[in-house]
């Protein structure tokens, strides 16, 4: 017989697949590619997915190993998973085995079944056993035993353990019956038991308002629509609405959302509109309850998916629509490992699925907009707020000439006071948490760093201590500047925890509430923090972004900005389109039906021409004067970018790797290869870090030079000294 051989894509940082031997006369038809197999590999067995069979190989034949055992009947990841993932590994030059493992729950990467089985009592026979058997069998004197049969009898499909259970049968009633063999177990797959679509909705939709009946039925075409909304601008109850009509066709919604923890009201949306299962895949599941949740997608009977990034993986048994909230957030994008951009891959398996895809944000990314101005998108704008609930207004409070108290000019105290006057609830924002980002020693000019990186260390007050954010090292203050001993440290610059502690000092009879991640970090505090605010009583809020997800706060009139000049600093050109996105977002908090909203942003840069652009002309055209720019300069949009990244533990070897992929590459007029340079912030966590920028204007030019790059730099001779990865449509320059 012809030997056949398995392609097979194996979990491991290695860009390339391995060829394993098939067992001896398996029928083809078993060799579906995208089903596990368990491989030998070193000394270790793994689960591989197969990707293909070949009658020949290239490899030394005799050193070709058999497999251990093939785990699928069918395969694991339907084909246009499969083939996502496939396109991934290859967009994102990320190992195949890798991408194939990262969209499966963690048990199936270890070999769990696919289906959950469950065992169902069946009757052996289908007529119940005359007299004289019912006397040779004791049938007679076991009434319960007999009552069981009869209605196994009339029940051709069985039950199942938990329905005896339900109907109060002991398993020394069904015992008796499997011992006479009147009944007995047998294994069965639930089959795609699909939810209901009988009674979906708890209660009615709203009544859509024209623009968002047009962003409902321009949603219902196939093809990916971005809804750019502002802020309570009814675009969760187009999505509700948009899923109804998905279900009532019995079809599947996936929903992706940045955060789950963060956006409880959110979730409670979806499960209080539907009656059926809302499937919610949050970062507290189990691996257990995981897997539970992706069967329950897989065989139909989870009507609503929503999840985080990861959840773009998630199969379904009929999908009919898939929505990313939020969609310019960067919590889409991986950060490490394999570095995919889950809103971008969910617009591409919108299009192999064949159905609509809603983008919904109120800020949305250059990207996704200037795809909507160009026609690849279509583009639904929902610029009023429902019942006659006003925008908020912005004010720009320039601090160049003030005195500011801790962070606050005397302007903005006034108006902060005159709000909780009103009996409302103010929101102090601020993008950093602790107490201040620098200590510093009076008399002799020493700062506190973190001996592993290139950054300061931040002072937590409540802790006494010292944490650097970038690497986690904590260390206690004790009084004492550790390079001349004297006591005169003082803390400069603000975190959210010195913002509370000045408020509380100007409004002592304040109810102070602080939302950052030190505060929310136990389970739970999050939603109890937001059951608080949501209760009305006056008070201030105070905190980081996390503030600007998400959350209605109908109690909040005004949102304080406390300063957002580092938006203006940064060498990445993305700091401003974030700068612009975050503001936006966190001032789409104040103000709801009644109660107008109050936004004011303390700069020293209050004549910058963007900001005045953001503020007085709105996202739209800030976003358009952005991508102008963009233009002029060939940045993406309108053009693409790859970074290789490196670190190593001695200083130069990062920047010496690269230097060699820099060199050997081959030159194209196509694509710019800019670097190496030392990463912006050189050491961290002790490793010392470099990177080289890849831009062209050609995505498949760009893409085949950083592939040939790769090529280079795994046959490197440093290779073994760093640790490097590579980032295509990098979020984060730096
Ligand atoms: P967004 O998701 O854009 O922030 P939401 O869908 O949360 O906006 O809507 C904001 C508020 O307006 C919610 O309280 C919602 O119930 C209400 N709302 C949305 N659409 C309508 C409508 N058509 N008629 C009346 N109220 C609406
Ligand atoms: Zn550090
Ligand atoms: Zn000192």
């Amino acid at each position: 017989m012809k030997p056949v051989y398995l392609d097979i894509a194996v979990p491991i940082p290695i860009r390339r697949s391995f060829h394993y031997r098939a067992p001896e006369g398996i029928e083809s038809r078993r060799l579906k590619p995208g089903i596990r197999i368990e491989i030998p590999f070193g000394r270790q067995t793994l689960t591989g997915i197969l990707l293909s069979v070949d009658g020949k190989t290239d490899y030394d034949v005799e050193k070709i190993k058999p497999v251990i055992r093939i785990i699928d009947d069918t395969p694991v990841l339907d084909q246009i998973l499969f083939r996502l993932c496939l396109w991934a590994s290859d967009y994102y030059q990320h190992p195949v085995g890798e991408v194939l493992h990262s969209a499966l729950p963690t048990l199936l990467r270890q070999g769990e079944a696919i289906h959950q089985s469950v065992s169902i009592l069946t009757a052996t026979r289908q007529a119940l056993p005359d007299e004289a058997e019912l006397k040779r069998l004791n049938l007679k004197r076991s009434p319960r035993q007999f009552s069981l049969l009869h209605r196994l009898i009339a029940n051709p499909q069985g039950l199942t353990r938990s329905e005896l259970r339900r109907q109060e049968i002991s398993s020394a009633v069904s015992r008796g019956l499997v011992d006479k063999e009147l009944a007995e177990w047998i294994e069965s797959q639930p089959t795609g038991k699909h939810f209901s679509t009988k009674e979906l909705c708890n209660e009615p939709a709203l009544d859509l308002t024209t623009e968002q009946s047009r962003a409902l039925s321009d949603s219902q075409q196939p093809g990916t629509h971005l809804i750019f909304g502002i802020t309570g601008s009814g675009k969760t109850e187009v999505y509700l609405q948009a899923i109804e009509g998905v279900l009532k066709r019995g079809k599947q919604a996936l929903v992706l959302v940045p955060e789950i923890g963060l956006t409880p009201q959110t979730v409670q949306r979806f499960k209080s509109r539907f009656q059926i299962q809302v499937c919610v895949l949050h970062s507290g599941l189990t691996d257990h309850e995981r897997l539970d949740a992706w069967r329950q997608a897989r065989q139909g009977s989870a009507a609503i998916i929503i999840g985080t990034r990861s959840a773009v993986f998630t199969p379904l048994f009929s999908p009919g629509l898939i929505v990313v909230d939020e969609e310019h957030d960067a919590s889409f994008k991986q950060q490490d490992g394999f570095r995919y951009s889950a809103r971008d891959l969910a617009v591409l398996r919108g299009q192999m699925e064949d159905i609509p895809v809603l983008l919904g944000s109120a800020t949305p990314s250059l990207e996704s907009y200037s795809n909507a101005l160009s026609g690849k998108y279509s583009l639904s704008r929902l610029t009023l707020r429902p019942n006659q609930a006003s925008t908020a207004s912005y004010h720009l409070i320039g601090t160049q000439h003030e005195s500011l108290h801790d962070g606050f000019s005397p302007r903005l105290v006034q108006l902060i006071k005159n709000h909780l006057d009103e009996g409302n609830q103010v929101l102090v924002f601020l993008n950093r948490r602790g107490f201040s980002p620098v200590l510093l020693c009076q008399n002799c000019g020493w700062i506190a760093e973190c001996s592993r990186c290139d950054a300061r260390m931040t002072y937590h007050l409540s802790i006494s201590s010292l944490i650097c954010h970038h690497c986690g090292v904590q260390t206690r203050v004790l009084g004492n500047c550790a390079n001349c001993a004297s006591d005169q440290l003082v803390p400069l610059g603000l975190g959210t925890q010195r913002l509370e502690q000045t408020l509380n000092q100007l409004f002592p009879d304040q109810k102070i509430i602080r939302i950052d991640s030190d505060s929310i970090r136990r389970k739970h505090a999050m939603e109890k923090l937001s059951k608080d605010i949501i209760a009305g009583e006056p008070a201030i809020l105070v905190g980081t972004q996390l503030l600007a997800k998400g959350h209605h706060f109908p109690d909040v009139t005004l949102v304080a900005v406390v300063d957002i000049d580092s938006g203006f600093y940064s060498a990445d050109y993305k700091a401003i389109e974030r700068m612009g996105q975050l503001l936006l977002q966190v001032g789409g908090r104040a103000g709801r039906e009644d109660k107008p909203g109050t936004v004011a942003v303390q700069t020293s840069f209050p004549d910058q021409p963007i900001l005045r652009t953001l503020i007085e002309d709105g996202y739209e055209i800030f976003a358009s004067q952005l991508l102008a720019e963009r233009t002029r300069f060939d940045l993406p949009p309108f053009s693409y970018q790859a970074i290789i990244r490196a670190e190593a533990t001695n200083a130069g070897v990062a920047m010496q790797f690269l230097s060699e992929l820099a060199k050997r590459t081959t030159n194209s007029a196509s694509v710019m290869v800019l670097g190496p340079v030392p990463s912006n912030m050189e050491k961290r966590a002790g490793k010392h870090r470099a990177q080289l920028l890849f831009s062209g204007k050609d995505r498949r030019t760009l893409q085949s030079c950083l592939s040939e790059t790769i090529g280079i730099a795994e046959q490197s001779s440093t290779v073994r000294k760093v640790r490097w990865s590579v980032d295509v449509d990098p979020v984060d320059l730096f």
